[in-house]
């Protein structure tokens, strides 16, 4: 039998600056509370690295095993994520988007975002020796499937050779940006020398799936604990109250509609 593991996705750990950051501004205050309610709701913290050679190598990995991966490399993942994560013990992914390292969120200011800084190449050597990984999240957070088959190629490619360039190790993870794929892109991360990448679908993974395109779990910035707790024993993105009712409702229904 092969064990089920979650991989949850993070992006900014910040006070929201604008409604439209709730979403994925999470403040430090309750990004403490989640990092702490993993292990005291039954899961065990575990590292994309863990993963992949779980994939690999079908190496054991723990029951109720979830990963925590944040998006874009925003400058608070140094500031305000990685001293909840030392404290917490909990291994987690940065997925980097290499040409807005040291500068700033263009693709969302364009949408009318706040402007948040992003990390620097120190900050992200300090994660690294604090333990941290890193994955590739192309150069310029692109749509991968508005473009044509080099740039896709060297988005992806560039990200991760400038990441082992300057960390000195490989770089074996990727995250699509925005969740946006297409077979041809998905084959491309494959040849780039990625092992595993990541998309924004939902629900939980096995070894038995395609690894170029693992579910996550979209943790919101102002989702209480016992959301989080939902959306992980059930593997999904929405939480809502009664969620767990209509879930066992029609689980119900389908024992009794079984022949
Ligand atoms: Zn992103």
């Amino acid at each position: 039998m092969s064990n089920r593991f979650l991989i949850l996705m993070y992006h900014m750990i910040s006070e929201p600056l604008s409604k439209d950051e709730d979403k994925y501004a999470c403040p430090p205050s309750l990004f403490d509370k989640h990092m702490a309610s993993l292990r005291s709701s039954g899961f065990i913290p575990v590292s994309l690295e863990a993963i992949e050679q779980h994939l690999k190598h079908q190496s054991p990995l723990p029951e109720k095993a979830v990963a925590v991966t944040l998006d874009d490399g925003f400058e608070d993942n140094f500031t305000n994520a990685l001293p909840i994560l030392v404290k917490h013990r909990i291994p987690a992914t940065v997925f980097l988007a290499t040409g807005s390292i040291d500068g700033y969120n263009q693709w969302m200011t364009r949408r009318n975002f706040p402007s948040r800084k992003m990390l620097n190449w120190q900050q992200v050597t300090a994660m690294d020796q604090e333990g941290i990984a890193f994955g590739a999240h192309t150069v310029t957070h692109c749509k991968l499937p508005e473009l044509d088959k080099e740039t896709v190629s060297y988005e992806i490619s560039a990200s991760k050779q400038q990441i082992e360039d300057r960390l000195g190790k490989p770089c074996r993870h990727f995250a699509y940006p925005y969740g946006l794929f297409t077979t041809d892109s998905r084959n491309a991360v494959e040849n780039a020398g990625f092992s595993l990448a990541c998309s924004t679908r939902s629900g939980f993974n096995t070894r038995h799936k395609d690894p170029f395109l693992l579910h996550r779990i979209e943790v919101y910035g102002n989702d209480a604990c016992w959301k989080l707790k939902q959306k992980m024993t059930f593997g999904i993105n929405n939480a809502d109250l009664f969620f767990p009712l209509k879930y066992y409702c029609s689980r119900l229904a389908q024992r009794f509609t079984r022949k």
